[in-house]
């Protein structure tokens, strides 16, 4: 692949599959390569909606970007919260900070806090976009560039699926495009603030997520179906539960 046919290969993946399946949406967590999706976009003329999921636990530094990027590209973003009575019987049954407690428990506040809001934000549409790449974690290694989710009746695009972490690197650096400031801090994957901590060098960059569980089971749930194998994944792998730690 020549240096910069990934990223037209990257234009045509979203060009193709937003003028195929509309209504599209993509889901932002403002990480690196979100950002990088964010700017293709910015490139393309087409209808896509893009929003967020406010866990209510995320770091300030993610707000402050989330602003940032809606003043540099214009784009209004939705932003969506849990349902507070949902967080409250999560909170009556493991306390606070019960996700650490198991695998259940954390589970089971990601199902409160990202899935049930990514339920809604897809509610009506055909296409689904994230910025997932096979290099981010062990757990992402078979992503399909497009597949179908079948329990949420729609199409799944990633285009930066093939992408390596240098290629992201260099066409964020390239376009001046704007990360989060805790990536210069040691976190190279952010998401909430309990449950994300700075990486050593050299260390895995996972493993600032959910440092306390095997790297297998390091999904939050919102690219799983319901029998607990990636919804974007090829059909051959096992659940994430049932795979091998690295
Ligand atoms: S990442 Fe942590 S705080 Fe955020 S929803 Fe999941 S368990 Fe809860």
């Amino acid at each position: 692949m020549t240096a910069r046919r990934h990223e037209s290969d990257a234009l045509a993946r979203l060009a193709e599959a937003i003028a195929a399946h509309r209504p599209a949406a993509f889901s932002c967590s403002f990480g690196r390569e979100d950002m990088v999706v964010l700017h293709l976009l910015s490139r393309l003329p087409l209808p896509v909606e893009v929003f967020t999921i406010d866990t209510g636990r995320l770091p300030p530094e993610t707000h402050e970007l989330i602003a940032l990027a809606q003043r540099r590209f214009g784009r209004p973003v939705r932003i969506l919260a849990p349902q507070a009575a949902a967080i409250e019987e999560w909170t009556a049954d493991y306390g606070p900070e019960g996700f650490r407690a198991s695998l259940d428990a954390r589970r089971a506040c990601c199902a409160v806090r990202k899935v049930e809001p990514l339920a809604r934000a897809l509610e009506g549409k055909r296409l689904w976009i994230t910025g997932l790449t096979r290099a981010q974690a062990v757990s992402r290694a078979a992503i399909e560039v497009l597949s179908h989710d079948a329990a949420r009746g729609l199409f799944k695009l990633s285009p930066l699926a093939d992408w390596s972490d240098e290629q992201v690197d260099d066409y964020l650096a390239r376009n001046e495009v704007p990360i989060n400031a805790l990536h210069a801090r040691g976190y190279p994957s952010i998401g909430c603030a309990p449950c994300t901590r700075a990486v050593a060098p050299g260390e895995d960059p996972r493993a600032g997520r959910w440092w306390w569980e095997a790297p297998a089971t390091k999904e939050c749930g919102l690219h799983l179906s319901p029998d607990g194998r990636l919804s974007h994944a090829r059909a051959s792998q096992r659940p994430i539960d049932q795979q091998e730690t690295a």
